[in-house]
């Protein structure tokens, strides 16, 4: 209908243009400065798990609509009002993954991965919400991720955190970045502290915010962390859980910020921090900055024992993390990311054009950055070729006859080239 419109149009006046169709809202293309930064983090990240043993897992973008619905509780904003859910051509209905942690446990279940348990693995990637856009908020965005399933050790919760923490460090970024843990204990405790909750909150039920209410029934955990400053009094003056933690789940908590203090990662208790569904147990915990306003966390996790077997899974212990790429991208500092080349050849005679690319496939295949100028007028080359920012310039010409080829630059990246251009 649309293209018949625009062709009745186009037929009236020659010089109409067809109707660019616009982005979807929230999302957003990425070119130059953004995207380098953007491209750094994941280099980073991809560096630093290595370092720390953790796999690269794929899994799909796209996963049955229950994957979701299951793990993330239906009474979660993300499940209740911001998944990306259709019907597909077969009637199934799939989601656009939110997150990723519920599609890497429905993997390690369907895969059989529990073979290879405990398994560390990463990945990164888009995620899709129906959110509201705004800056820093977009509905197509991306994360890191770092998972361990398969271990209940608390050695698997600090090793998270100190990977978590170096890569913040090699990032630049973690001056004024304080991480904040908690501990949701184990059922027990968590099912004796949630009850002293209910019951204080039930206690003060006419200061609460209609948010707080709907909670109170469904999520009351959620309460703690409401941004709601209706709420904060009340959320303010709850009972903590330390009263109501096992003597194994404090055992389990002080393991966690031993292997914290033994490796120098600073920490702070914040024992309002809590995550609410079921299936969380242990170590919560949250990098959380003041650099960025209202959107303050970068990085985010904790454990959650009883997901797996939610999803119909074996019982399986399993930790992890997700941080915002583009709200990390924002965090690193201007000169943080090099994107100089290491080359730049400018031809200043086109008799020379083949010696040229000759040189530049050498200097590429030997693992050189490399770029060329050779077109445009020769005498505007040299200058044009200067502006492009890299560590070595080459200008190859000719002058009464003889050819010349003349290198600048960083002087040990300058010995490296005139010896590929002697052995071409
Ligand atoms: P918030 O309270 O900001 O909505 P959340 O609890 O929904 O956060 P998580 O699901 O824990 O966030 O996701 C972890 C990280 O992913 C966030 O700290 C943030 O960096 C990033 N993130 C979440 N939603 C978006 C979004 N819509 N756009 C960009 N980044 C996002
Ligand atoms: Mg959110």
């Amino acid at each position: 209908m649309q293209n018949r419109l625009d062709a009745a149009a186009m037929s009236k006046d020659k010089s109409a243009r067809i109707a660019t169709p616009q982005p979807v809202r929230g999302t957003q293309d990425m070119l130059g400065d953004f995207a380098d930064r953007f491209q750094h983090v994941v280099d980073r990240f991809d560096r630093v798990r290595r370092l720390y043993g953790y796999k690269r897992v794929e899994v799909p973008v796209i996963e049955p609509t229950a994957v979701f619905a299951r793990s993330l509780g239906e009474t979660t904003d993300v499940v209740s009002k911001e998944m990306y859910s259709f019907e597909d051509r077969g009637g199934e209905s799939v989601t656009l993954r939110p997150e990723f942690t519920a599609g890497i446990a429905r993997a390690y279940i369907t895969n059989g991965w529990q073979q290879y348990a405990p398994l560390k693995v990463a990945t990164h990637g888009p995620l899709f919400r129906y959110e509201r856009p705004q800056k820093g908020r977009y509905r197509q965005f991306h994360q890191l991720d770092a998972e361990v399933l398969g271990s209940d050790s608390p050695l698997a919760d600090a090793e998270l955190l100190v990977f978590a923490d170096q890569l913040l460090r090699e990032l630049g970024i973690a001056e004024g970045v304080t991480l904040t843990l908690n501990t949701l204990g184990d059922a027990a405790s968590r099912d004796a502290w949630r009850a002293a909750l209910v019951a204080h909150f039930e206690g003060h039920k006419g200061d609460l915010s209609e948010d707080s209410l709907e909670r109170l029934d469904k999520n009351p955990l959620r309460i703690l962390d409401s941004k709601d400053p209706r709420d904060r009094p009340v959320a303010d003056s709850a009972p903590d859980i330390d009263a109501y933690l096992t003597s194994e789940a404090q055992d389990f908590f002080g393991a966690v910020t031993a292997g914290l203090d033994a490796a120098g990662v600073a920490w702070e208790r914040n024992a309002r921090l809590v995550r609410g569904l079921d299936y969380y147990r242990h170590t919560a915990f949250e990098f959380v900055t003041d650099r960025l306003g209202a959107q303050g966390t970068v990085l985010g996790g904790g454990r959650y024992d009883g997901l797996i077997e939610a999803l119909g899974g074996p019982p399986t212990a399993a930790v992890g993390w997700a941080a915002g790429i583009e709200r990390l991208a924002m965090l690193v500092a201007d000169d943080a990311v090099d994107n100089r080349l290491d080359l730049v050849i400018a031809v200043e005679d086109d008799g020379l054009l083949p010696y040229a690319m000759k040189t530049l496939a050498a200097m590429r295949g030997k693992g050189l950055a490399t770029e060329i100028v050779a077109t445009g007028s020769p005498r505007k080359r040299f200058d044009k070729a200067g502006k492009i920012p890299a560590r070595a310039l080459i200008a190859i010409g000719s002058r009464d006859g003889q050819s010349y080829t003349n290198i600048r630059g960083d002087s040990e990246l300058t010995i490296t080239i005139s010896a590929i251009i002697r052995a071409l």
